[in-house]
Order: structure tokens, then C-alpha cells, then sequence
């Protein structure tokens, strides 16, 4: 068994941003590998409510943010990939609704009309079709529709990540070794080396670059190769979900009072393990409940559909509550950011998306970082280079299956993880 692996680059986190990457690099001809410590998606990627925006909710205060300015593409890019023509190809990913609506709750509020008619809004939305508007809505106020539609995450991980397979990787899998060390970033005198333990000898893995794609786990990845920036910040949400038989489909924000660039409610709907439909509720109701307990967060979220939806019978539902964080660069006051992020120092890019959204902008910015440094596909400095896929093309390993040792000393992919709901 070789103890040492070579490749172009190393991408650390299975989420939407890595496996993103992983997509793109390999489609340019990079060799590359991706290396996940737990489930794939599992972290704030497959917790997402899946919108792909197109900018208008960061514009609900009524004028054109940095935000809104950044995605105003991304809708068109994944719209392409979904039906094959786009830059990867996730032809294999469900749309779980084509369009989301924006409702105002009781009514169409002075706010609404402020807001419908600002600039940032104006011609870019329009009101919802009869057939758009769910029956429990219909005749109570103003339904308008935006360009943002939303994907069902697990699908969207399985396509992302099946093609690559032999090029994804659980580590920390041995138990021997204690947890802290299952990598190590060694500086030797000219490069960086990764020893990654997953059985009794360790492996090490030489890449021209190491892009951590890690989320919240970001932080102690930078620590480990002993980078001192860039720092992380985390928002916390309390998201909710309840399934039951009487919920019908609903893909919306519900404005609150005084506009502001979090809605009241975001509800998004899905299905849970025995095909019964769920809501999963966001919004102003997540940011605001972050330290309540989980009865007192599903009481709080009981009143808001009680109010909004007095007709749906809340009776013999299943709630459940999902404490998570957003992780990002951090930003002056932990404001939102507006932009994907990437910070390069030496041989190491730290990437974060901060929007499910912005993940081809994302790899973007690291595809022009590496082509700013002179990293090009395929001229690898190590000369022990080995294949850069582990499992030969057309392998028949499962993500659902347990990992394996493959010939390359690295393990096999990890599964996929699951909805916190099922
Ligand atoms: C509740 C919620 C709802 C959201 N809804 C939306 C939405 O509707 N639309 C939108 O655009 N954005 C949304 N977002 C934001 C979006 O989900 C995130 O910006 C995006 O998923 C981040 O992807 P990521 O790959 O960077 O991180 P993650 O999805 O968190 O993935 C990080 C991965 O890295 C792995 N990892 C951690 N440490 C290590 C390590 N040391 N080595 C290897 N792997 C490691 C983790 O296990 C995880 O799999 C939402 C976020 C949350 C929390």
C-alpha cells in the first residue's frame, strides 16, 4: 500500500461548495480529490431551505443591495445546469418548485406597496398566476411571484457527487488514532504535506493547493495549518419542520409588518421518509428563536401558522426543531456577507459561499486564483504523482455502502447524509 498520494489539489468538505468545486476543477482537467469527515451535505447544505435566489429578498427594505447585485446571475447558471447545458451538470437534480412567492400575510400593507413599487423591485416580479396561488391563499391579499425557485437538496447532492465517487473520501475513519490528529498539515522546507491517518501507517497526500470548503469546520482546519486568517463568524437558526397528512405544497415568504431583508416566514415544502408532506420554516421566526428551547420555538411557530393559516389543522403534526449555524467570513458587526469568499495564503484557499446560491460563483473565484498563481491542470510539481482517482472509472462503490480502504490507502466516500426530518 502506497504511504504517500500525490494530486493537484485537495478539497476539504463535502457540502455544496466543495462538491461544486470538485465538479468544475475536474471538468477543466485538475486532478483532484475531496476529503469529507462526516456525511456528505451533512452540514448546512442539505439543512438549507434549497431557494436558489435571485437577489429580490435581499432588496425587501425597497433598494438594490450588495447582495441582490451579486446573485442577479446565479438563478440563469443553475437553471442551465439543471437542464444539462450549464458548466456541470446536474440534469439529476430535482426542482422542487419553478417559482417562490412573496405574500403579505393579511393584506396588501402600505409596506407591500412601498416595496412593490421600488426600484430595486420594479418589473421584477410580477403578480402570481390563479394557478401559482395555493387554494388556502387565495382572495387574502396580494401573491406575487419571484424568479427564484427551489431545489431539493439530497438530490442535489447525489448529483453533484455521484460522477465522483472514486475521487471522494471519508477520513477519519480510524479509531486508533485520536480524533485531533486524524490530519496533519506538516511545513516542510519548500511545500506542505497532509498526513491524513485512516489506518495504523499514515498517508501522505502532496497537492498544489488545499482549498478548505469546510463551513463552520473551516475554522479548525485554518488552525490546523496554523494560518492565523481568515476568521469564521457563525449565525445561528433555529429552523422548524412539521409534516403531517393536511399540509398542502407551499414555496413562499411571508412579509412581516415592517419590511426588512428577513420575512417573516419562509416555508418550503418537501416529503419526509414515508412520503408525508413537510414544511420547513424559516425566516425571522429561525433568527429570532435561536435561544428559545425546542418546545418553546415550536409553540412560537404553532402561533404563526395558527394566525396565517387559521383553516390548516395544526392537530397531530410532528415537529421537530434543528439548531444550525450559518458559517461565514467573518464581517465587521457579523453582517451578513454579500458574496462568495475566498482568502489564499500560500498553498491553502479558504472558500466560503455564504449562500447555497453563490456556489458557482464561488468556484469562480477560486478558479481565478488558481490560474493567477500559475496552477494549471495537469503539471503537478510531485513527481510521485499517482492516478488522482482512488477507484477506477465506472466503479461500482455506493455512497449508501460503509467505506472501504480503496488501493490508493484512501477511504472510500462517505454517505449521504439525510434531512434532519427523516
Ligand atoms: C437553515 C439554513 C437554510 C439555508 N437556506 C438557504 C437557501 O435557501 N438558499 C441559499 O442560497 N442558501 C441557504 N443557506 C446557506 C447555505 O446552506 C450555505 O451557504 C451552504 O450550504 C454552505 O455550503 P458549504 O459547502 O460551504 O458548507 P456545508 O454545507 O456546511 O459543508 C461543509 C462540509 O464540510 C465538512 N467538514 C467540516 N470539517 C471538515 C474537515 N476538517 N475535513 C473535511 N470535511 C469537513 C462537513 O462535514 C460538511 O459536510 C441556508 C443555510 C442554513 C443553515
Amino acid at each position: 500500500m502506497p504511504s504517500s498520494y500525490s494530486t493537484d489539489i485537495v478539497i476539504f468538505g463535502g457540502g455544496v461548495a466543495g462538491l461544486w468545486l470538485l465538479n468544475r476543477l475536474t471538468a477543466e482537467g485538475y486532478q483532484a480529490i475531496l476529503l469529507e469527515r462526516d456525511r456528505l451535505g451533512g452540514g448546512q447544505s442539505i439543512n438549507s431551505q434549497g431557494i436558489i435566489h435571485g437577489g429580490l429578498k435581499f432588496a425587501l427594505h425597497g433598494a438594490i443591495s450588495g447582495a441582490s447585485r451579486a446573485i442577479a446571475d446565479m438563478p440563469r447558471r443553475w437553471r442551465d445546469c439543471i437542464e444539462g447545458n450549464g458548466e456541470i451538470d446536474l440534469s439529476a437534480c430535482r426542482m422542487l418548485s419553478p417559482h417562490f412567492l412573496l405574500w403579505s400575510g393579511a393584506g396588501l400593507g402600505a409596506g407591500m406597496k412601498a416595496f412593490l413599487g421600488s426600484k430595486a423591485i420594479a418589473g421584477k416580479t410580477e403578480p402570481a398566476a390563479p394557478d401559482e396561488i395555493p387554494a388556502i391563499l387565495r382572495g387574502r391579499g396580494a401573491v406575487y411571484r419571484l424568479p427564484d425557485f427551489v431545489l431539493d437538496c439530497s438530490s442535489l447532492i447525489e448529483a453533484l457527487s455521484a460522477p465522483h465517487r472514486g475521487r471522494i473520501h471519508l477520513i477519519g475513519l480510524h479509531e486508533s488514532v485520536d480524533a485531533a490528529k486524524r490530519i496533519e498539515f506538516r511545513t516542510t522546507a519548500n511545500s506542505r504535506e497532509l498526513i491524513v491517518y485512516t489506518t495504523d501507517e499514515p498517508l501522505t497526500v502532496k497537492a498544489r493547493r488545499h482549498i478548505f470548503c469546510a463551513g463552520e469546520g473551516n475554522e479548525r482546519l485554518i488552525e490546523q495549518a496554523g494560518l492565523l486568517l481568515p476568521r469564521c463568524q457563525t449565525r445561528p437558526l433555529k429552523m422548524v419542520s412539521v409534516s403531517g397528512v393536511s399540509l398542502p405544497p407551499m414555496f413562499m415568504h411571508v412579509l412581516g409588518e415592517g419590511l426588512s431583508a428577513t420575512p417573516r416566514l419562509t416555508i418550503t415544502s418537501h416529503t419526509d421518509a414515508t412520503g408525508a408532506p413537510v414544511w420547513y420554516l424559516g425566516g425571522e421566526l429561525a433568527e429570532s428563536g435561536t435561544r428559545c428551547a425546542d418546545a418553546a420555538q415550536i409553540d412560537a411557530a404553532k402561533r404563526q401558522l395558527a394566525d396565517l393559516f387559521p383553516e390548516v389543522c395544526l392537530n397531530e403534526l410532528r415537529w421537530r426543531c434543528l439548531d444550525i449555524n450559518r458559517a461565514e467570513p467573518a464581517s465587521p458587526g457579523s453582517r451578513r456577507p454579500d458574496n462568495a469568499h475566498i482568502s489564499a495564503e500560500q498553498d491553502i484557499i479558504v472558500a466560503w459561499p455564504t449562500k447555497l446560491t453563490l456556489a458557482p460563483a464561488l468556484a469562480d473565484l477560486v478558479m481565478q486564483s488558481l490560474r493567477d498563481d500559475g496552477i494549471t491542470p495537469g503539471v503537478g510539481p510531485n513527481p510521485d504523482r499517482t492516478e488522482g482517482s482512488a477507484l477506477p472509472p465506472g466503479s461500482s462503490a455506493s455512497l449508501e455502502n460503509a467505506p472501504e480502504l480503496l488501493a490508493s490507502g484512501l477511504p472510500g466516500p462517505p454517505p449521504l447524509a439525510r434531512p434532519f426530518w427523516n
